[in-house]
């Protein structure tokens, strides 16, 4: 599932809002900063952010290139986005709830626009930085079956094999699942 492009959704929709309000809540309870429907066993184009309890890792968001408070604007739900990456990077630590205890660096754009639909199907424009920028480029990448370990460099992927094993050994087999 976490490897399958995810579908697109047609918002506004009832069955929508019900899985926004679970990733909600389920991001919530695994103490999380986001969560994409795919991780949750759903391929659908949606996803969550809620960067307010991150303090030390600063954010900027721009609405109509006027500059607003991000804070006001979480949790941040988004469906079917494309995301518009600008050429400066910078490289930091990452986890997932997916890949719990895997952590790594991550080169990723520290600044990004973002177009998308929101709960009521309103299409929506927003530029991002800092670990907004970073959040929203993990979340996105989930839709499209990317996985952070996808970008990570090989050496440090390679000093993450240990983790990453140590959790497909904990996996329930799904050898038999069709
Ligand atoms: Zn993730």
């Amino acid at each position: 599932m976490l490897r399958q492009p995810a579908t697109r959704v047609s918002p506004p929709d009832d069955k929508l809002n019900e899985l926004a309000r679970c990733l909600e809540a389920t991001m919530r309870e695994a103490d999380g900063v986001g969560l994409a429907a795919p991780q949750v066993g759903i391929s659908l184009q949606i996803a969550v952010v809620d960067l307010r309890k991150v303090e030390k890792r600063p954010s900027s968001m721009e609405i109509g290139g006027r500059p607003v408070d991000w804070r006001t604007q979480m949790p941040l739900f988004f469906c079917n986005p494309v995301v518009t990456l600008t050429r400066k990077k910078e490289d930091a630590e990452e986890g997932c709830l997916s890949f719990p205890k895997v952590y790594g660096s991550v080169r990723r754009s520290l600044r990004i626009r973002m177009d998308f639909q929101d709960l009521q199907g309103k299409p929506m424009t927003l530029q991002a930085g800092g670990l907004l920028a970073r959040a929203l480029q993990h979340e996105v990448d989930h839709l499209q079956g990317i996985l952070f370990i996808d970008r990570m460099e090989p050496e440090t992927r390679k000093s993450i094999a240990p983790a990453l094993l140590e959790l497909m050994e904990q996996a329930p087999s799904n050898t038999k699942a069709s």
